[in-house]
């Protein structure tokens, strides 16, 4: 915030609070203000500069003429031993002293949370490389964990039938077979093991599929 606009921010302000304060039998309204820039600003209409808080400022001061209440803004000198200036003048240091960012103290939320999603990356990445017993299975895919999964840029009936296929979990035998009461994991047609190696390189049954895949390589 510019400091004239803060001037006038502070005036504004000051006219909500008279506007909230005010009694039955208020007639009078003073508003002190320090500024001198920010008292003439209001005065003229032409400038853009602090456009939002003097539009603002007007709409307040309709609101008290409204009411009959007369309104008087006035200049004050500053650090005139004023007892509201005195005040406003140390509300206003405590105010400079909690906005005061060093570039080494200040830190966004943003980087915060791209900081802790590295880490629990790198944790994880950790835990998956050094992990002997879960997801065993897959680490034979040089897969690494990442927070985004990898773009589908084929069909999801294709992308399904790979998945299967890669990690053993479908429409096989040799996976239907691990319920119980299950049919025998054998292909019936070669009398062998049906598991998705034998269906893919093996099987008499897609062995004319399999030659026109071969044959359009
Ligand atoms: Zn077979």
């Amino acid at each position: 915030m510019e400091v004239f606009d803060a001037e006038l921010f502070a005036i504004e302000k000051a006219f909500k609070i008279a506007w909230e304060n005010k009694q039955l039998n208020t007639d009078k309204v003073w508003i002190f203000s320090n500024s001198q820039a920010a008292i003439k600003r209001l005065k003229k209409s032409s400038l853009k500069a602090g456009q939002y808080y003097i539009q603002s400022i007007r709409k307040w001061a309709k609101k008290f003429q409204d009411k009959a209440i007369q309104l008087h803004l006035e200049w004050v000198p500053g650090h005139m031993n004023i007892k509201g200036n005195d005040l406003a003048d140390k509300a206003a240091k405590k105010g400079t002293k909690l906005q005061y960012i060093t570039p080494e103290s200040y830190i966004s939320l943003a980087f915060i949370k791209r900081k802790i999603r590295e880490k629990a990356l790198i944790n994880w990445n950790n835990i998956w490389s050094n992990s002997k017993s879960k997801g065993k299975h897959y680490n034979q895919f040089e897969c690494k964990p990442k927070w985004k999964q990898s773009a589908r840029i084929v069909k999801k009936q294709i992308f399904s039938s790979y998945f299967q296929l890669k990690t053993g979990h479908g429409y096989f035998k040799s996976y239907l077979n691990r319920a119980p009461d299950s049919y025998p994991d054998i292909c019936f047609i070669c009398n062998t093991k049906e598991n998705p190696e034998h269906l893919l390189l093996n099987c008499k049954r897609y062995s004319s599929i399999r030659n026109k895949i071969k044959a359009e390589k």
